[in-house]
């Protein structure tokens, strides 16, 4: 396997208690991410009439920028919005040390409709610009030329960073690749975790050559494999696990992030799980072991 393009540091943020984890090249880019970032669905309630709990999930947020996790992905449709609200009560004064990626969700593709939803995120994110703007799905109703135009639009702007996708097969991303013409597509949130591996037949190929990186969501199966079963191939996880003293999430995570192209973005509302999951880096499987994983769980 081949050496991660990434890099340990341990350089101080606002206080004593924050460290960086491994980090990542994003795409083609000089930008680096954190190799494990957090992810916000269900964060700020489902939708608008069923809200609570922004203190906490805000706190669990927190936490996780403390122990390093300082990249957070939120989408406009999370909550209606309300989700992106919380991420920024969670960044208050720390904007600068934290990478922010959303999204523009997939019936606002049309060019005005991507620049409205840029505006309304910007807004309730409380912030001048976003790191990673993203297409949550694809819309085969608009052509992704109209949409990356306007991606491209607010790139001069200011308002966007950087450029990806979410959800596309491999033809989409080389569209939306070739419809941009100053930038380029950095990344593909897609799911993928030891137990949904559809994208090893060719979007995870096709992206390491391309440089883009992929962004794993669901990376716990929706906490599936913190549970699991006790028969093959549990077994072979937990023989994994206790091997190297970590638990069977941690394992999955650092099995992930063990690719040279993916990060993931675990969510998690329980500081347990939180702490749990920010010692999924730091360390690294050995090939014998991401191998032995690959396939027990394929
Ligand atoms: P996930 O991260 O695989 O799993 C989240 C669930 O696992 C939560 O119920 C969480 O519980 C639990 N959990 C987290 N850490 C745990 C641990 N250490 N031990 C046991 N359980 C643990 O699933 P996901 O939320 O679907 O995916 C992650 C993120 O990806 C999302 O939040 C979202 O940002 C993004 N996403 C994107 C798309 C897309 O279309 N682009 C689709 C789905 C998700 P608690 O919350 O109670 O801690």
């Amino acid at each position: 396997m081949s050496v991660l393009t990434c890099k340990l540091i341990s350089s101080r943020c606002h206080n004593d208690e924050t460290i960086w984890l491994e980090l990542k090249k994003l795409g083609r880019t000089n930008v680096e991410v954190p190799v494990l970032g957090l992810g916000t669905w269900g964060i700020g309630g489902l939708s608008n009439s069923r809200r609570g709990g922004e203190e906490e999930d805000a706190s669990a947020l927190r936490l996780g920028l403390e122990l390093g996790m300082r990249f957070i992905d939120t989408a406009e449709m999370y909550g209606h919005g309300h989700s992106e609200d919380v991420v920024a009560m969670a960044v208050g004064e720390e904007r600068e040390s934290v990478f922010i990626a959303t999204k523009v969700s997939a019936e606002n593709l049309a060019y005005e409709h991507v620049l409205r939803s840029c505006e309304a995120s910007l807004k309730r994110l409380k912030t001048n610009y976003i790191d990673l703007y993203q297409v949550h799905w694809p819309n085969t109703r608009i052509p992704i030329r109209e949409t990356m135009k306007a991606m491209e639009k607010l790139v001069e702007e200011g308002k966007i960073r950087e450029i990806g996708v979410s959800n596309f097969s491999v033809k989409q991303t080389r569209e939306a690749q070739e419809a941009l013409s100053r930038k380029t597509v950095v990344s593909n949130q897609v799911e993928y975790s030891l137990v949904e591996r559809s994208i090893e037949g060719d979007l995870l190929p096709y992206c390491e050559k391309e440089r883009v990186t992929i962004i794993a969501y669901s990376p716990i199966a929706r906490g599936h494999l913190a549970g699991g079963g006790r028969d093959d191939p549990w077994r072979t996880l937990d023989t994994v696990a206790q091997r190297y003293g970590r638990t069977r999430t941690q394992v999955a995570l650092n099995w992930l992030i063990c690719k040279e192209n993916v990060v993931a973005i675990p969510k998690a509302s329980n500081p347990q799980h939180v702490r749990e999951n920010a010692g999924a880096a730091g360390w690294r499987l050995k090939p014998e072991d991401q191998e032995a994983l690959s396939k027990a769980f394929s």
